[in-house]
């Protein structure tokens, strides 16, 4: 009996480290792993030798901006531009236009994901509308999300109407949502505070870019720690699992810690501006607006990234937001005019594989970041997430000697730039495989919209029957 497809002479990133193997596909899941040559025959056999085979790359937290401001990104370039950079599973953000509040919108969004998307992907909801909870969550999506944050001089990326930072309106939805058995994502922001420290920096005639990174980042990060203390309070309150969205201050990190080690349900992610861009005031500098998401002081880097190391944070997830370049160059003269946000979506893997290669950390820990947590956390896993037998075929397989200088020109998201532009990199995605389809081939996406299907948390019963049958296949 033949198999579809063997990857034959890669080091396959295996939950327990790499190995040399050959993996075997068959029906778009992983059937084999076998000692190097000895895989079974295939109608197609694609030699890997000398690069890593790595999970699929899960991205929890995208912006594909659509509907709405598809001048920015549109479901097809934006799950294009993460096949290139070695994503399978994309998760996208409920602030499109009309924002993802109703059981009926989201429906009609999941038409149009099952239409164009060319990887694997889910929704996540906002919880505005507080009953509108259930229905939206028996249609599977992945998770609620809040935004503390409504922008002022700006009407988006954070739009009135899903916007929310009153209390006692967050402990509603928390105990709404507690009740759906979803994690609930926070983008964490205390509007208050900013209220007061916006105005003095207006009231002094700062306006520009650096003005709007030095008030973000106002106080040693006083807006996010002050957030998140509520937020922990007002989970430790509802017993709902909280994921912290953009984690970036020490102090941060601190809390979180504590509570995880109280066993509450308490995860986060780390942005890869955050690690490779705004951490660094000499990007911030050079590119203004274009740099900033957010500007992260030297020391709240380095607790950010030892929380990932240590586990306390377990997820890179890209938050990759495309603006266009009109909407970003209104930031040098007033960053408050600016989009908030920076695209990331093809070159993430990149960085962190370059950071492999300088050994900040090993290839089994960045699975870990990019893959295994993510869809451990939101319930993916063992389906997504990790090479084992019985799981989705999803593969980006990384050539860790390649290097390359990014640029503009190679972009595939709409936007047609990156603030990377420039940095010499290390490790690229070669090929990136869903469901034993390559949607990206020798360096070309080839992925067909709408070859991507929706991936929901999967149930108690649907782990148990996974196992079953890997289990029958081992033995
Ligand atoms: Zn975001």
């Amino acid at each position: 009996m033949s198999v579809d497809l063997v990857l034959k002479g890669g080091t396959v990133v295996t939950e327990g480290g790499p190995v040399q193997a050959d993996v075997a596909v068959s029906g778009g899941i992983i059937t084999g792993l076998t000692a190097p040559g000895e895989g079974p025959h295939a109608h197609r056999t694609v030699d890997v030798t000398g690069m890593y085979v790595l999970p699929g790359v899960i991205d929890t937290h995208s912006h594909h901006r659509e509907p709405g401001y598809t001048h920015k990104e549109d479901i097809i370039s934006g799950t294009s531009a993460s096949a290139a950079g070695g994503v399978t599973f994309s998760a996208a953000m409920p602030n499109v236009y009309p924002p993802v509040t109703t059981a009926k919108i989201l429906k009609d969004m999941y038409a149009m994901y099952a239409e164009k998307a060319v990887i694997d992907y889910n929704i996540n909801a906002a919880s505005a509308k507080l009953e509108e909870l259930p229905e939206m969550a028996a249609m599977g999506i992945m998770s609620f999300k809040i935004f503390m944050v409504v922008d002022t001089g700006r009407d988006y990326p954070h739009m009135p109407g899903i916007g929310v930072h009153d209390h006692g309106k967050l402990l509603k939805m928390f105990q709404e949502v507690k009740k759906t058995g979803l994690p609930i994502m926070v983008h964490p922001h205390d509007q208050a505070l900013m209220d007061v420290i916006e105005q003095e920096y207006w009231a002094r005639g700062e306006r520009d870019y650096r003005a709007y990174a030095k008030a973000y980042s106002s106080l040693d990060g006083v807006i996010w720690d002050t957030a998140v203390g509520v937020l922990l309070r007002l989970q430790q309150a509802t017993d709902v699992h909280l994921h912290i969205l953009h984690l970036q201050t020490k102090g941060c990190v601190e809390m979180i810690k504590a509570a995880r080690a109280q066993g509450r349900p308490v995860t986060s992610e780390v942005n890869p501006w955050t690690l490779w861009l705004g951490n660094d005031w000499a990007n911030v500098e050079r590119l203004g607006s274009y740099a900033l998401s957010y500007y992260v002081e030297r020391h709240h880097y380095e607790a950010v990234w030892q929380a990932l190391l240590d586990g306390t944070s377990d997820m890179i997830a890209t938050d990759h937001a495309p603006h266009t370049r009109a909407e970003k160059e209104p930031g040098w003269e007033n960053g408050w005019k600016a989009h908030t946000g920076t695209p990331s979506a093809q070159e993430y893997v990149s960085m962190l594989m370059t950071d492999v290669n300088d050994g900040k950390l090993t290839i089994k820990k960045a699975v870990e970041l990019l893959s295994e947590n993510p869809a451990k956390v939101f319930k993916l896993y063992p389906k997504k997430g990790a090479i084992r037998i019985g799981a989705d075929a999803d593969f980006a397989v990384i050539d860790m000697n390649a290097e390359l200088t990014l640029h503009n020109e190679r972009i595939v998201s709409k936007c047609g730039w990156t603030p990377y532009a420039g940095r010499k990199v290390k490790g690229l995605p070669v090929h990136t495989i869903v469901r034993g389809k390559f949607v990206f081939e020798d360096g070309k996406v080839v992925g067909e919209p709408g070859y991507g299907e929706k991936a929901s948390p999967l149930t108690d019963e649907h782990v148990r029957r996974m196992q079953t049958a890997a289990a029958m296949v081992t033995a």
